[in-house]
């Protein structure tokens, strides 16, 4: 059967180059880069290359760039780094309640260490209104981190206002670009920003590698302890052919981002009016328009996103949903929950996120199984009007709430 990969925000396949060019950093040219023999120079100087490339695509300066072990950890690197470097100043963080949970997680965390955190809530949409940053702001605030484009609903934030808040506040601006960065333009500096966390496997990297970018002269310290790598800012051996795949990524990233964008925004918009078309009773999630080229999310009424999920699973699709129903929690999506969804209409959600290796084809199969899914799965809903097998709601306790 053939297979279609529908789930770039959760991962991506690693390009081809950038999978030969690690099994080189792995193999022939294994040195360790702290080394100051022949072997440890040429990987050195190959990190080197990486930075400048992961900085330019952000257009950041290559000093600015500190590779971590992925987005989690540049996450935390973030908030807990700024939080112990400045609690002199204050104790008060500003986020969104929709941002990934390797914010929230840390912010939970900060909170038991005496820190207060401020959760700015979201319009239907899931976009941050500006006068709640701003509002938000105390005497005490040393930090906001907002994400760049939300991971379920695609919903890109009003960054650049928030910055001008920042600036104007003396405030320090971290934003989440993990969902961005690859696969959306990004200026550091043209956007202001203070610090921006990046993960490699959400561009056709490998997983396990990411970086925070540190503007010059933020005040940060590191989390943990160790040698002198990485300005002493994340200590350890790196992560050699993870740096020079994510290097790499980054480069092709740049040099086809136009093309990237314009592929897959012909193919989300082509999804989305046949989706209309095609199925009645749905609603699109995030911002019609502020969203990310490849976020494609619907709610479907009287549908169990986990059944759909699985259902498009065995005609070979691979989608993600905003219910959790089989791993064991009962609990939507705190996005689609943060921006006003009933329980039932989050539990219906799903999320097709498009890549670049996707292709009308795609669309089309898609827009011929997936109709008939909904109809079906409709027709065994308690719910719904269609009904005819009421008992047979593969997740009916999830209409519990
Ligand atoms: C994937 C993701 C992360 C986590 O990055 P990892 O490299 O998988 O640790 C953080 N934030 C957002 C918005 C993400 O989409």
């Amino acid at each position: 059967m053939k297979r279609i990969y529908f789930d770039h925000s959760a991962t991506t396949p690693v390009d081809e180059e950038v999978a030969k060019l690690m099994l080189e950093y792995m193999t022939e040219k294994f040195g360790n880069p702290s080394s100051i023999h022949s072997f440890g120079r040429e990987v050195h100087k190959a990190v080197d290359e990486a930075r400048n490339h992961v900085a330019a695509l952000i257009g950041a300066n290559a000093n600015e760039i500190f590779f971590t072990s992925g987005g989690t950890e540049a996450d935390n690197l973030a908030l807990k780094g700024v939080a112990l470097a400045n609690r002199k100043k204050g104790n008060h963080i500003i986020t969104t309640a929709i941002e990934h949970h390797a914010i929230l997680h840390t912010c939970e965390y900060l909170e038991k260490q005496g820190f207060s955190i401020t959760y700015l809530p979201v319009d239907e949409h899931a976009r941050v209104k500006i006068e709640d940053v701003r509002n938000a702001v105390t005497d005490q605030t040393i930090l906001i981190s907002v994400m760049f484009a939300n991971n379920e609903v695609g919903t890109i934030q009003p960054i650049t206002e928030i910055s001008e808040i920042a600036k104007e506040k003396g405030i320090y601006f971290h934003t989440d670009a993990v969902q961005a960065v690859g696969n959306y333009p990004i200026d550091v500096k043209e956007l202001n920003l203070d610090l921006l966390t990046l993960s490699g496997h959400k561009f056709h990297g490998p997983k396990g590698v990411g970086a925070l970018y540190v503007r010059r002269g933020v005040r940060i310290e590191s989390v943990q302890q160790g040698g002198g790598q990485e300005r002493s800012i994340r200590p350890g051996t790196e992560n050699v052919p993870g740096i020079i795949g994510l290097g790499k990524a980054a480069e092709i990233a740049k040099r086809d981002m136009e093309k990237k964008i314009a592929h897959i925004t012909a193919l989300r918009d082509k999804l989305t009016t046949g989706i209309r078309e095609r199925i009645s009773d749905i609603k699109l999630n995030g911002h019609p328009t502020i969203r990310m080229p490849g976020n494609v999310n619907f709610s479907f009424s009287y549908v169990e996103g986990e059944s759909l999920l699985l259902n498009l699973d065995l005609k070979g699709i691979a989608a993600s949903s905003g219910s959790a129903c089989t791993s064991g929690s009962l609990d939507p999506s705190h996005v689609l929950l943060a921006m006003g969804l009933t329980h039932e209409v989050a539990h219906g959600s799903l999320r097709i996120s498009l890549g670049r290796g996707n292709t009308a084809e795609d669309i089309d199969y898609c827009l011929t199984v997936l109709p008939e899914i909904i109809e079906r799965l409709r027709s065994m809903s308690p719910l719904s009007s269609t009904s005819t097998m009421a008992e047979n709601n593969p997740c009916s306790s999830c209409h519990k709430h």
